[in-house]
């Protein structure tokens, strides 16, 4: 849905999208340190989006609070908790800038990596994405985890997704605008990036500790994202099962064969229930395996089909009444 009244054609304007989620115990810092950064650019003007994801804390009233102090601030506000992808798609689908910058609010992400990004766009990039070299207080098992997805997703996928990245990025005016075309709810959004195509260049940096609160990225959470991953992003997994399928017909051939052999030309043939039973519950653990990844499949194609809208907003506040935005919301209450 595109809300329009008359747009202005500025020219280099820097969009910042922040998704929070409960994030009061940091997200003042935030708002400072991208301040400071912002107020250091000169040549771009800078609108900072915060997509307030359904937070139950403070973090709206702190945001609300920075809104009026501050003259670049605009905040969305989803009805509810959408999850970290949706809410980055609302923020990047509301973005006007010319550049559309992705970060998360914990400051694990430094701001001021964003100026060696905005360089390499203006070198003619139109996806600079940041590549964690060092990752600071992770625990080994998230490194140890990530490290094996990322390296897993790029075997099974179809499109190239570059290892170990997150979703600190920047991205051209023409990647935003084929990333609000697409439709898909289950959003994995680094892989929708690099689906897209232009010229893509990776950019190292040092992922520091989160500033304050605790990551909202439970394992159940991160199990889902690496489903949704893999699921969007290649049909393999269903291929596997015709192989799961072929492999165990070969051995329940092999195991024919053996019973006849032994059957015809001995006296000591497979008594075996122990055999059966075998063989039984092979074929029936590859078949519910097959049945499970049809499953997570079908399931995605329903949520397809229902044609929801991705994410529902309660309040846009700060947007300029001159610009236009997008939003595949239905819109209640705009404060410009
Ligand atoms: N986030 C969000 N909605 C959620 C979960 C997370 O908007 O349901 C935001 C969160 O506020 C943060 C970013 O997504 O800005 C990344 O989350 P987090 O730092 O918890 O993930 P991690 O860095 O541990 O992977
Ligand atoms: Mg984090």
């Amino acid at each position: 849905m595109k809300l329009t009244t008359e747009s202005c054609a500025k020219t280099d304007l820097l969009s910042i999208v922040i998704p929070c989620y409960n994030e009061e115990d940091v997200i003042g810092e935030t708002i400072n340190r991208l301040d400071m950064f912002c107020s250091a650019l000169h040549d771009l003007e800078t609108e900072l989006i915060f997509v307030d994801d359904g937070s139950q804390d403070n973090t709206y009233n702190i945001l609300k609070k920075s809104f009026f102090k501050y003259n670049n601030i605009k905040i969305i506000s989803l009805s509810r908790n959408f999850g970290h992808q949706i809410a980055a798609t609302a923020g990047i689908d509301a973005a006007n800038g010319d550049a559309v910058v992705l970060i998360d609010a914990d400051l694990q992400d430094p701001p001021e990596v964003i100026s060696q990004m905005i360089a390499k766009w203006r070198e003619g990039y139109d996806v600079i994405y940041g590549v964690r070299v060092e990752r600071q207080g992770e625990s080994v098992f998230k490194l140890a985890t990530a490290k094996s997805f990322y390296r897993f997703l790029n075997r099974l996928s179809d499109v190239p997704i570059p290892l170990d990245t997150g979703d600190f990025r920047l991205m051209s005016r023409r990647v935003v605008d084929a990333l609000r075309a697409m439709p898909e709810r289950d959003r994995f959004i680094r892989g929708m990036v690099s689906w897209v195509g232009f010229r893509q260049a990776a950019l190292a940096y040092k992922r520091a500790e989160r500033f304050a609160g605790k990551s909202k990225y439970p394992l159940r959470k991160m199990l889902r994202f690496a489903a949704d991953g893999i699921v969007s992003f290649s049909i393999k997994p269903l291929r596997l099962s015709i192989g799961l399928g072929i492999f165990s017909a070969a051995l329940a051939l092999l195991g024919i064969i053996y019973v006849f052999t032994v059957r015809l030309f001995s006296n000591n043939w497979v008594e075996g229930w122990a055999a059966l039973m075998l063989a039984v519950l092979f074929t029936g653990g590859v078949q519910l395996i097959s049945i499970g990844i049809l499953g997570e499949y079908i399931g995605r194609i329903y949520g397809e089909i229902k044609k929801r809208p991705l994410y529902v907003v309660s309040e846009y506040t700060g947007f300029d009444k001159n610009s236009s935005f997008f939003t595949r919301s239905p819109v209640d209450n705009i404060n410009y």
